[in-house]
This record gives structure tokens, sequence and C-alpha cells, in this order.
């Protein structure tokens, strides 16, 4: 697997403060933004900080720590979100998956009803 990390990438720019978001919330290991094109009334993103471009690339070579660490993010954020009815977690990965940003990042989204999994 070609696991090669483009530093270039938008939310590689957002952690580098070079591009706004709209946080919701910080740790050392991970942040946790707003969507810029939300496709549910909650659709937040959790990024960690680290150069990994997909779930499986940050499960093989994250560290311990910093994969608890954005796990722990993940629980904090799900707490602040209002998802008592239920949540989707995505996790796009490479072509077939129709990853846009090669950033590994964790959508979470909730607030509505979100249909079946998957569109044929
Ligand atoms: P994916 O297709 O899984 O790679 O999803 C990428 C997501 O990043 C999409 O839902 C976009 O709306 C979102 N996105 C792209 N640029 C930004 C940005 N600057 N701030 C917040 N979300 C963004």
């Amino acid at each position: 697997m070609d696991y090669s990390y483009d530093p270039t990438n938008i939310f590689a720019r957002i952690l580098r403060g070079e591009i706004p978001n709209r946080t919701v919330l910080e740790t050392e290991h991970a942040l946790a933004f707003e969507d810029i094109h939300p496709q549910a009334p909650v659709h937040v993103l959790v990024i960690p900080k680290g150069p990994y471009v997909s779930l499986d690339h940050f499960l093989r070579d994250a560290g311990a720590e910093e994969q608890l660490g954005f796990w722990a993010a993940v629980s904090e954020v799900c707490g602040r979100l209002d998802l008592e009815a239920g949540a989707r977690f995505i996790a796009n990965s490479r072509d077939h998956a129709h990853q846009e940003v090669p950033h590994y990042h964790l959508h979470i989204l909730g607030g509505r009803p979100l249909g079946p999994m998957l569109v044929r």
C-alpha cells in the first residue's frame, strides 16, 4: 500500500493554521472541526495531527499514544454533539471510497435519519 503523504493537502494546511476552520475540539493529538459542506445537521470531522493518509495507515503506523489520543478526542466530541438518536462514523479511504482529502479524517454525522448506508 502506498501511504505517501502530501503535506500540501487542505487538512495539513488547517493544522498549520494556514486556513481557518470552525473548531469543535483541539487536543494534543487531534483536531475536530465542522465540515465546510455539511451533509447533515451534525457533520464534524476529526483528524489526527500526524501525517496519515487514511484510517488504515493511521492504524498501521501511529503510535499507541497517538491512537488513544485520537479516539479519546472522538469520544469527547461525541459527548459535545447531539447524537442521542444515532450517528454514522465514516472514514473514506482512497479512490473507491471517493476520498477527497488525503489526510485521515473521521466523519461524524447525525441530527437526522441518515438513510441506508450505501447507495448503489
Ligand atoms: P472525503 O470525501 O471523505 O475525503 O471528505 C472530505 C470532506 O472534507 C468533505 O466532506 C468536504 O466537505 C470537507 N472539507 C473540504 N475542505 C474543507 C475545509 N476547508 N474545512 C472543512 N471541511 C472541508
